[in-house]
């Protein structure tokens, strides 16, 4: 595909809403005190500082002369985004970890620039705490900005309604990954690359890179890999410590291990956040009086633990855990066949969405079954009944959250009342919902559609008669707990209890001798937080202060002399 040259006139101020915050200059003495961890690094008229797909070498501040900024999408379409200028400085939140670059830097003129790799990027942000904070504020809201302009990442094609669209959209919105979505209906440069391509269903979607490269129904750790998120791992590398997870538990062990001068990966098999990134709005957690949705808390931990440098991988599924030590280090497995290796290890896998008994559910998930509620889901129920089934604090959330979206939420529960199960201030607002209504002593008993198209019809069934009745609904939110994910420990010598979840200090004390913390397993180095350790609260509070507790055991098993000060 050819590409056009961007029309040289760069957006104005006023496209970006906190303009002062996102492309702030830097003064002389600032700068003056950069240049000690920086190179200076020259480039002619149209050279390339950076490019959109490819790892740019860290941040660049702008002494003389002038950089264009520009985005570039696989359909050879270039738009301009912004020009800098001295004082100014060139990277967002992905130099921070060796990330690809979303866009595309030129020269226009002879440019001088102080180069700071990534490496000393993180250590100027930690070491200069004003100046870091106005650097970090740009990073995140340069990343927002392309989030909200669709701009800088891959391009899907497909029916919006389709379910192949529909996660490919969850995967990357939950990952912080700009994404555009276009309807081959309605829009001409879908038309002509399916023209080109003649997709079959089973193709769907087709995914368009920055490069021009075409994706046909890929997998999300195949987009994944296509976009740079997942990286090499360096053969000789073994860490202090090796995170199983990147809900609550594992980013908050990862900000403050990695804080305290431990080297940390993290792996996680889906995206950051966990069960609390699907979270619509979470009120309880401390400091937030107003609530705030689990995917802003948990992007803020996330983009945290990267300033500190902890390495987290996302999409990578950890397989397998050995404990063998045969060279001293723990050993995981992953779903590509790599291996990493750490002296410790935190198991804060969590726990998974349970899978009621409905006939025919697994046929429609992704086509109108759904285990969250995010506002993509929102959207696909405009002006439609809904039926939701939970009684739990989640349920709630989601049932007030779709409230806002949806003509009537029909929120099934089994039991006869919600009091044992929800919190109070959530009961009280379901109750001034005027619609969601609520089906007691009542749960689902079989879902209905075409072969291949969506939920169209489901049955409810009375749990005190036994009568069941039909209803025309097209999504379905189910709220019914979670297992935990423990699957991958089988065999590796860590005890769990009779529902699964990993059992830390003195409950397997019995078995393992003295134990050096509570969140210790039955293996001496193996940690679990959060909700897949027995006993443990399962809330987003309980998951972080474990994270952060378990740093003091980590220090203590590692025999690390730098311990914390505070
Ligand atoms: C919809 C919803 C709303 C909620 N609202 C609230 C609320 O308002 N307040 C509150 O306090 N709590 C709330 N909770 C509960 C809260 O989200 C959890 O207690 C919290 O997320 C637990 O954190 P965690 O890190 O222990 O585990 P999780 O959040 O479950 O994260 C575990 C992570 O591990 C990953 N993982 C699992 N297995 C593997 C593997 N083998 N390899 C790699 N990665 C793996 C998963 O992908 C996941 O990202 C809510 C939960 C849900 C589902």
């Amino acid at each position: 595909m050819s590409t056009t040259k961007a029309d040289t006139k760069m957006a104005p101020a006023a496209f970006f809403p906190r303009y002062e915050q996102t492309f702030p200059e830097l003064s002389s003495q600032e700068i003056a005190r950069m240049r000690r961890i920086g190179e200076i690094a020259t480039y002619k008229d149209g050279e390339k500082l950076f490019e959109t797909g490819k790892v740019g070498p860290g941040m660049f501040v702008i002494l003389s002369g002038h950089v264009a900024i520009t985005q570039r999408d696989g359909f050879g379409h270039v738009t301009p985004v912004i020009d800098q200028g001295p004082g100014q400085f060139l990277a967002e939140i992905g130099q921070l970890s060796d990330r690809v670059a979303l866009v595309d830097g030129e020269a226009e003129g002879d440019v001088e620039t102080l180069l700071i790799p990534p490496d000393r990027l993180r250590a100027l942000l930690v070491a200069e705490a004003d100046l870091g904070e106005r650097i970090m504020r740009a990073l995140i809201l340069r990343r927002v900005s392309l989030i909200q302009g669709g701009a800088g990442g891959p391009v899907l094609i497909g029916p919006p309604d389709s379910s192949g669209v529909i996660g490919l959209q969850v995967f990357l919105r939950r990952n912080g990954c700009p994404h555009h979505l276009l309807d081959p209906k309605v829009d001409h440069d879908a038309a002509d690359l399916i023209a080109r391509y003649s997709p079959q269903p089973a193709d769907w979607p087709l995914v368009v890179m920055a490069d021009g490269a075409v994706l046909r129904n890929p997998s999300e750790s195949e987009l994944a890999r296509a976009m740079g998120m997942i990286r090499t791992i360096a053969k000789d590398k073994v860490y202090d410590v090796a995170v199983v997870g990147s809900g609550p538990a594992g980013l908050s062990t990862a900000v403050y291990a990695a804080s305290e001068g431990l080297t940390v990966t993290v792996c996680d098999s889906r995206a950051f956040g966990g069960q609390a990134g699907a979270s619509a709005r979470i009120e309880n957690y401390l400091g937030f009086p107003t609530g705030i949705s689990g995917l802003a808390l948990t992007a803020r931990a996330f983009n945290q633990a990267q300033k500190f440098g902890a390495d987290i991988m996302i999409p990578v599924v950890v397989k397998e855990l050995d404990c063998a030590r045969e060279d001293g280090a723990f050993a995981l497995k992953l779903d590509d066949g790599d291996v990493l290796r750490a002296r410790s290890v935190v198991v804060a896998s969590g726990a998974r969405y349970r899978r009621p008994d409905i006939d025919k559910l697994e046929h429609f998930e992704g086509r109108g079954v759904w285990y969250w509620a995010s506002p993509i889901e929102a959207k696909l129920c405009s002006q439609q009944e809904v039926v939701l089934v939970g009684g739990g604090n989640s349920a709630g959330q989601a049932a007030v959250f779709l409230s806002d979206h949806a003509k009537k939420i029909h929120m099934v529960i089994r039991g006869g009342g919600l009091g044992s199960s929800m919190s109070r201030y959530l009961i009280e607002r379901i109750e001034a919902t005027p619609n969601i209504e609520l089906v007691f002593n009542t749960e689902v008993a079989a879902l209905d559609g075409t072969k291949e198209g969506p939920l169209e019809r489901l049955w409810l069934r009375s749990r005190l008669s036994g009568e069941e009745s039909g209803m025309d609904i097209r999504n379905l939110f189910l709220f019914v707990g979670a297992d935990p994910a423990t699957e991958w420990l089988q065999g590796c010598g860590v005890l769990v209890d009779r529902g699964g979840f990993v059992m830390t200090g003195a409950g397997c004390r019995k078995a393992a001798g003295d134990l050096t913390s509570t969140l210790e397993t039955s293996v001496p180095g193996v940690f679990a937080v959060g909700d897949v350790r027995s006993g443990s609260v399962k809330r987003v509070g309980g998951a972080i202060g474990e994270g952060a507790q378990v740093v003091a055991a980590l220090h203590h098993f590692l025999g690390d002399a730098q311990k914390p000060t505070l």
